[in-house]
């Protein structure tokens, strides 16, 4: 078996890694880097493609996918839910990038005709391999992948241990392995305590709210933004609570099948609280009196936030809280950094509180450390999905403290197990 990083090698973005035995070629995601223009993996020959597998519905995993069927048509596995989140930021990256792209609608259709959805832990053949989806407890409908030929394979895709709102956390059960495949977004660093954050979270967004003022928290569409008026419902926050964007069609997906969700009383229940924002007058009605407005995008490119952003940002009772990791040079990071909201490429001084709460869905450095521990000691460890000094940071560990031989591959590496 080998194993080819085409994608997301020391670096963060388009996801892709393609694994072949025997006549049989699986792809393991095909995704975008979000830049000012869109960067893709590098090619695949798609006539000799089995199949591709995706693991989550992320752009970063899922934005290239299109692209494979230009001219062919190979399968595409992966769960029903990553189906439909997938569908629904396809389809928006199209609307907004289309100039940029050699795929359109067509291709996406063309896509999802041959897409077969597959359960957790529910092994399928695609030519001379075995393959089985593991819940990564990423996102609802993440997957992990086992790929079984004459050696074993694991790919994490992004995971977390990390109990959630929405989620218990992977299935870590992998068994004999020969070869990990893992991501090390967070290798340098532990998570804070949960419990601590959430609580911490809850009670900044109350002060704020009983103050007069307005909490806008950006968040990803999908995943995130769930999490985010989740926990406001877990601690009985008592204060209108809105979402809005895409975040809310992921909304009725989570509560349409909840075999994917593990907090389905919490999720009920915060859907009964929050109220969904409809058109521009909904927006206006929102920003009308105190509340918490949960909007994409999350690093505030774009998205309904930055309808809210810059009325919000002038404000000194209100307050924007980011939710999750902020890419340098983004609007989200340099409002962080800097103070200031850039719109139409001017700045806008903040009067309003910033601040940030990471509620990440990737492992930490001790749950990263945990899962490789778990694997078969003379597996080999191929680290990915990192800044690159992450991504050796976590390969040295293994080295180290394992005993693993381990490579933080380049793009365009093939390796043999
Ligand atoms: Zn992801």
């Amino acid at each position: 078996m080998e194993v080819s990083f085409l994608g997301g090698s020391l670096e963060v973005g388009r996801s892709a890694v393609l694994v072949s035995y025997k006549n049989t070629k699986v792809l393991l995601d095909y995704g975008v880097m979000l830049n000012d223009h869109p960067e893709f993996p590098l090619p695949v020959e798609t006539r000799k493609l089995n199949a591709a597998i995706l693991t989550h519905a992320h752009l970063d995993h899922s934005g290239a996918l299109p692209m494979l069927y230009i001219s062919y048509a190979p399968k595409l596995y992966c769960t029903s839910m990553t189906k439909d989140t997938a569908t629904l930021l396809i389809q928006d990256f199209i609307k907004l990038s289309g100039e940029h792209l050699v795929f359109e609608k067509k291709e996406m259709d063309r896509m999802l005709q041959n897409t077969r959805t597959v359960y957790y832990r529910e092994p399928f053949r695609v030519g001379d391999l075995e393959i089985e989806l593991v819940d990564a407890g990423h996102i609802p409908g993440s997957a992990q992948v086992v790929v079984n030929g004459d050696k074993t394979l694991a790919y994490t895709g992004d995971f977390t241990t990390v109990r959630t709102r929405l989620l218990d956390g992977a299935d870590t059960i992998i068994g004999n392995v020969d070869a990990v495949v893992i991501e090390s977004t967070y290798a340098h660093e532990d998570h804070r305590p949960r419990p601590e954050l959430e609580k911490e979270f809850v009670k900044a967004c109350r002060e704020v709210v009983e103050n007069g003022g307005t909490v806008l928290v950006p968040a990803f569409s999908v995943g995130r933004a769930q999490e985010i008026v989740c926990i406001l419902t877990a601690h009985n926050f008592k204060h209108p609570l809105w979402l809005d964007g895409m975040a809310k069609k992921a909304m009725e997906f989570y509560l349409g099948d909840k075999k994917f969700i593990d907090g389905v009383d919490v999720l009920e229940k915060a859907s009964r609280k929050t109220r969904m924002v409809h058109g521009r007058r909904g927006r206006e009605t929102a920003l009308s009196e105190p509340s918490v407005i949960v909007s994409p995008a999350g690093m505030l490119k774009g998205g309904p936030a930055m309808y809210y952003a810059p009325r919000v940002v002038e404000d000194e009772k209100s307050a924007i809280f980011l939710a999750s990791f902020q890419i340098p040079g983004t609007p989200g990071e340099i409002l962080l950094n800097r103070g200031v909201l850039v719109v139409d490429g001017a700045e806008k001084p903040a009067n309003c509180q910033v601040k940030q709460f990471r509620f990440s869905g990737h492992a930490g450095r001790a749950q990263l450390h945990d899962y490789l521990r778990k694997v078969e000691s003379n597996a080999k460890v191929f680290t990915i999905h990192g800044e690159p000094q992450q991504c050796m940071l976590l390969a040295s560990w293994a080295s180290k403290e394992l005993g693993a031989e381990s490579t933080s591959p380049e793009r365009g590496q093939t390796y043999k197990l």
